[in-house]
């Protein structure tokens, strides 16, 4: 493809986004497929020699939209968000073109510290305590492909910090004490990173509002104290995937600074709200945080990947994470400056030019304009509860603070699975289910900015038409 052929095809693929953004409405929030139904649509092998972009074109509704959930349907209410906005797309495919790794800043200087800016940017939105930010002293913060991985990072730095502290012992022997602490409504990548870390890991119960209470945490640490473990990293939540409980980091704080233990915040969904300053009181002590993850692909409008992650000392994450080798010796300055090697803060060496995208949303939305989309997402998610209230057959499960309204027929837990298996038959909305403390429940979450009041009066009406039929058969 030369560059000429380029600019058609671009232009043609353009095009193509545009017409689909346009048109969503008219597509099934979820595809009708069965496991496997691919092999049948694409060839065994790569083709040996190469096909015309009009071909691959021709395909893209036979394969690639027969098999696709349909994320940027406004009556798509599953999971949590996944973000995606024009400006990012525009970040997105210059940085495709320019391919320039920010892994270490002699590879991509302005990669390098266009992210150190985005990230002290986006540490000011949230108001982080300075220690965060670049700027402010010894902390900062990176673009991570995802809050998985950003929980694991914490965890390894953290075990490293322990194992350091203990000079009299081998690494065996303190590793085979470690415990780690969390709840049970924490997201399931958090009991992935302590097993990736191996180390012992308890999810500890939560309160009547599904949050965790420092009194829980506190018995906990006593008890494992006493066994002769060593409890050394503690991962609150602030939004649980499930229920958005939001664990109560004031109590918390305190409690692993006095006992030395690593604080993670992930923050990764609700977090992002935190840059309205009516909803930033639920990171109130984020301050005694070593660690704090909010996802920008999940609620401030750009593409995955990107999920920010600040620690208050570059060198708690550095020293564990970086190797040297000499093909990847950095360039010396001669003016004394410092920037940062992202490739010590992460798994990955070669990453992609991440602050580009994230230049352009907060440029072209500006503050107000993401605050007011974070306003506009909780308005239709309040308007949906009082829908539910509104049906003394329905209750709700758990306090609708953010996008996310978890919600049931009063009834036992199979009546509210066959609701969610009828529901999800009429395919015309998606909603997923969770279970918390045994109670299974249906989750409509406001996921996407084509989502309008209108959408949420006709998921309601959905939702209500197959209770009609379930409660009447
Ligand atoms: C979505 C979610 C995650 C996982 O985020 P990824 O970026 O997909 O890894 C972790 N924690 C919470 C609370 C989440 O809601």
């Amino acid at each position: 493809m030369d560059p000429e052929e380029f600019r058609r095809c671009g232009t043609d693929m353009v095009n193509y986004i545009t017409d689909y953004m346009d048109t969503i409405r008219s597509r099934l929030p979820f595809p009708d497929v069965q496991p496997g139904f691919l092999r049948e649509q694409i060839p065994d092998e790569a083709p040996f020699h190469g096909e015309s972009w009009e071909n691959v074109k021709n395909d893209l509704e036979r394969v690639v939209m027969k098999g696709l959930n349909q994320w940027r349907s406004p009556h798509f209410h599953a999971f949590l968000p996944i973000a995606s906005s024009f400006p990012a797309l525009l970040g997105d495919m210059l940085a495709g073109a320019m391919i320039s790794s920010p892994g270490t800043w002699t590879s991509n200087p302005v990669g390098t510290e266009l992210e150190v800016s985005m990230m002290d940017w986006l540490a000011k939105m949230l108001q982080l305590p300075q220690q965060f930010l670049f700027s402010g002293g010894k902390g900062g913060g990176c673009i991570q492909a995802s809050a998985d991985d950003a929980t694991f990072v914490a965890i390894i730095s953290a075990r490293a910090k322990v194992i350091k502290q203990f000079k009299d012992k081998t690494k065996g022997q303190v590793l085979d004490k470690l415990i780690a602490y969390t709840s049970e409504e924490a997201h399931s990548s958090v009991e992935k990173a302590a097993h990736l870390a191996l180390v012992e890991i308890r999810c500890l119960e939560t309160d009547d509002k599904f949050a965790l209470r420092g009194t829980t945490l506190a018995a906990a640490i006593r008890e494992d104290r006493k066994k002769g473990l060593i409890p050394f990293f503690v991962c609150a939540t602030v939004g649980t995937t499930s229920t958005c409980a939001i664990d109560n980091i004031s109590e918390i704080g305190p409690i692993c600074e006095e006992e030395d233990l690593w604080l993670h915040i992930d923050a990764v969904y609700a977090g992002c709200a935190c840059i309205c300053p009516e909803y930033r009181p639920w990171i109130n002590g984020v301050e005694y945080s070593t660690t704090f993850s909010i996802n920008p692909h999940k609620w401030l409008h750009i593409n995955p990947p990107c999920s920010a992650f600040w620690v208050k000392d570059q060198e708690l994450i550095n020293e564990p994470l970086s190797v040297d080798a000499m093909y990847l010796r950095v360039r010396s300055a001669s003016n004394g400056v410092t920037m940062p090697d992202f490739r010590n803060w992460h798994v990955q060496l070669t990453r992609p030019f991440g602050a580009l995208k994230m230049w352009f949303v907060f440029r072209m939305f500006g503050v107000h304009g993401l605050q007011e989309r974070i306003r506009k997402d909780m308005a239709m998610a309040k308007e949906f509860e009082a829908l539910v209230l509104a049906d003394s057959r329905f209750e709700i499960v758990a306090d609708v603070v953010s996008g996310l309204v978890c919600f049931r027929l009063k009834g036992d837990n199979a009546q509210n699975e066959k609701l969610l298996s009828m529901i999800d038959k009429s395919r015309r909305i998606c909603i997923t289910p969770s279970i918390s403390r045994g109670i299974f429940y249906l989750r409509f979450c406001i996921s996407v900015y084509t989502t309008e009041s209108r959408d949420v009066v006709f998921a309601w009406e959905v939702i209500q038409h197959e209770a009609d039929a379930l409660l009447s058969s």
